[in-house]
């Protein structure tokens, strides 16, 4: 399930990227006809957004199951240190 929230958000900034890529083409060309574009570079962003909150979410330390504050290697609750799960 995680490893889906991490692909979908890839996925997700991939499509974004692209969408923005469209509209500044269609820009340059003298085309501002970028409804579609804009639409689906929104609806990625908010894919994005809701993964990565997904995985902020889920991101716990497996000792004290508290969130992870930080990406260092030490628990800033009980201090130990975070399995190397991936
Ligand atoms: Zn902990």
């Amino acid at each position: 399930m995680k490893k889906t929230a991490v692909w979908l958000a890839v996925i997700s900034i991939i499509i974004f990227v692209i969408a923005w890529g469209i509209i500044g083409l269609k820009i340059l060309d003298g085309n501002y006809v970028f409804m579609i574009e804009a639409y689906a570079a929104l609806v990625s962003l908010v894919i994005f957004i809701v993964c990565a909150l997904y995985m902020k979410i889920t991101d716990r330390c497996p000792h004290c199951g508290k969130m992870k504050q930080s990406f260092g290697k030490y628990c800033p609750y009980c201090g130990k240190e975070f399995e190397k799960t991936n």
